[in-house]
């Protein structure tokens, strides 16, 4: 389904992967683990085609991705992909709704029919009532819950999630994880997502360790412990 091979990425001096490879599985949710640093990020945004690696091939569906030109690539991750960032980025002078409603306004959906598909997420993420405050006067976790909603509202292949569930308090972390294991059970869509918690990781149908910058498998039994 989405696979990285042998990618090497650096900023600068400072090399973020070393080689790393891994392949997920279509339907599969995947927990990426490992300390601070270590490159769990950089590997989920080479794998979603928002960097370009040094060298090492990203592949999806059978297609070679990080060779694309950023045209290309932008319009796969419209196409197939929905990204919850780790530091949320939502835009803080338009509504949640709004925020919400981005990635299909982004692909020529009209403003109503957007907006008429946003709104449902906010009940499903409990956010009733919460569709019209800017997005810069929601708490943390309110903010977190809608970018994940912005993250699934167009039904993606693949949803990419970094910390999805950092700053929210167990309770709503739960709830979180709910819709991400709702969507990718129910609609066949492909979750990786990285995260340092355990209980988070239970989730997942298979983790992997980024460590230096490369991937090592992981039995379960040993994450959760
Ligand atoms: P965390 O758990 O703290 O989020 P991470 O495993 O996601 O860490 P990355 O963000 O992938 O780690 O960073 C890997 C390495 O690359 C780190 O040494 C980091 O400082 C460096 N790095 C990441 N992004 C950048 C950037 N935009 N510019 C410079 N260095 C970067
Ligand atoms: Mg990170």
């Amino acid at each position: 389904m989405i696979e990285a091979r042998d990618v090497v990425r650096s900023f600068g001096q400072t090399p973020a992967l070393r080689g790393a490879t891994v392949a997920v599985a279509p339907g599969e949710i995947l927990a990426i683990m490992g300390p601070s640093g270590s490159g769990k990020s950089t590997l989920l945004h080479c794998l979603a085609g928002i960097l370009v690696p040094d060298s090492g091939e990203i592949h999806f569906d059978g297609r070679r991705v990080d060779t694309l030109d950023e045209a290309r690539r932008s319009a796969l991750r419209r196409d197939s992909f929905g990204f919850v960032f780790q530091f949320g980025q939502l835009v803080p002078e338009l509504t949640a709704e709004e925020n919400v409603a981005l990635p299909l306004l982004l692909g020529g959906t009209r403003r109503e029919a957007a907006l008429r598909q946003a709104r449902p997420w906010f009940a499903r993420l409990g956010l009733d009532g919460l569709e019209r405050r800017r997005s810069g006067e929601l708490s943390g976790g309110q903010a977190q819950r809608v970018a994940l909603a912005r993250g699934l509202v167009t039904s993606p292949k693949v949803l990419f999630a970094d910390e999805p569930t950092g700053s929210l308090d167990s309770l709503t972390g739960e709830q979180v994880l709910d819709q991400l294991i709702v969507a990718a059970r129910e609609h066949g869509t492909t979750v990786v997502l990285v995260t340092h918690e355990a209980r988070v990781a239970a989730y997942a149908d298979r983790h992997v360790m980024v460590r230096d910058g490369k991937v090592a498998a992981l039995a379960p039994e040993r994450v959760l412990s």
